[in-house]
């Protein structure tokens, strides 16, 4: 028998530089993502590098060796942050950022890095006027989903559809003191009414009109990252909801909000939550994050890790949701 405390190989702390637990907890979640982590430790990674901003890339990759080929169990993520905070200087050390902020700013920066323009070679027409070239990495292979917004026009009723990518899916929370990751998915697929200064301008109408808009899941990734609003203006002041939201941990349905004609049957379960404790700039993160071969859950706290049992999973602090279809997450 395993005892509760002691780490299995390829799991490591990481150092607190002064207010980075948003990002060790971030990080501790990206290590937690099997493909990317077979991209970096196995190299591949470099033979898609781009020298403008292969730095931070560069940087990562080191920093998810040290974490996790077992040789360490503490380790200073200072090399990371530095090249991070030399081109974002938001992340300085003095202060605590958020760490949604910070998830999508690491993915921004590796798909920058690695990305290769999937252009056909033979030219054809929609090329020379200047068709769409779509840009690929391991980040969007991973993470990138599509949401298609059908926007009616309430005078001629002519429906248009406006596709929008996303990689961090950013959801409302219902006012209530408990509710479920289902209500905030259905909050922000409901439909909605655009009004006064709302209004879209209507290509048939030549004016501006009032319309509905309902989004729809037209691509779900296999890595899907749920935000939960904790933090809103109100006015000039920001405030937290403590709402207590609670989340399967496996079978989270997708397809209420998908579009049938391109829905594919698959089955989510969580691999990783990052907690927020605490209130707005003072508080606190934490990840947890399922391990891929044990199955089993871990708390990571900086340098601190403990395992958890399952039923601690669900925490009324959870600020960030991380589900994949992939099955080398079922429970057997
Ligand atoms: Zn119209």
């Amino acid at each position: 028998m395993e005892e509760m405390n002691s780490q299995p190989p390829g799991l490591a702390g990481l150092k607190n530089l002064g207010n980075t637990c948003y990002m060790n907890a971030i990080l501790q979640c990206l290590c937690s993502v099997p493909p990317l982590v077979e991209y970096f430790l196995s190299g591949k990674y470099k033979a898609a590098l781009h020298n403008e901003n292969g730095e931070s890339a560069t940087a990562f990759g080191c920093l998810m060796s040290d974490m996790l080929l077992g040789e360490f169990d503490i380790v200073s993520p200072e090399v990371f942050h530095s090249v991070l905070e030399k081109r974002y200087p938001t992340f300085s050390k003095s202060s605590q950022q958020d760490a949604q902020e910070f998830l999508v700013c690491v993915l921004n920066e590796l798909h920058e890095a690695l990305k290769k323009s999937s252009k056909r070679r033979c030219i054809t027409k929609a090329k020379a006027s200047g068709g769409s070239v779509s840009e690929t990495s391991i980040i969007t292979q991973l993470f990138e989903g599509q949401l298609s917004y059908a926007i009616t026009c309430l005078e001629c009723k002519t429906t248009i559809d406006r596709p929008e990518s996303f990689t961090v899916l950013s959801l409302p929370i219902p006012s209530k003191s408990m509710c479920s990751l289902q209500d905030c998915l259905k909050c922000f697929f409901q439909q909605d009414t655009l009004t006064w200064n709302n209004q879209i301008y209507c290509s048939w109408c030549r004016t501006k009109q009032d319309a509905v808009v309902k989004a729809t899941i037209t691509k779900a990734p296999q890595f899907i990252i749920f935000h939960l609003k904790r933090f809103e203006w109100q006015g000039n002041r920001k405030r937290k909801l403590s709402t207590d939201i609670c989340y399967p941990l496996s079978n989270l349905d997708l397809s209420p909000y998908s579009s049938p004609l391109f829905y594919k049957d698959a089955e989510y379960s969580l691999y990783a939550v990052v907690n927020h404790t605490g209130i707005l700039n003072k508080g606190h993160y934490t990840a947890f994050c399922k391990h891929s071969v044990t199955k089993n859950w871990y708390s990571f706290d900086d340098s601190q890790i403990t395992r958890i049992p399952n039923s601690s999973v669900q925490t009324d602090t959870a600020y960030l949701l991380f589900y994949t279809c992939q099955d080398l997450f079922c429970t057997h």
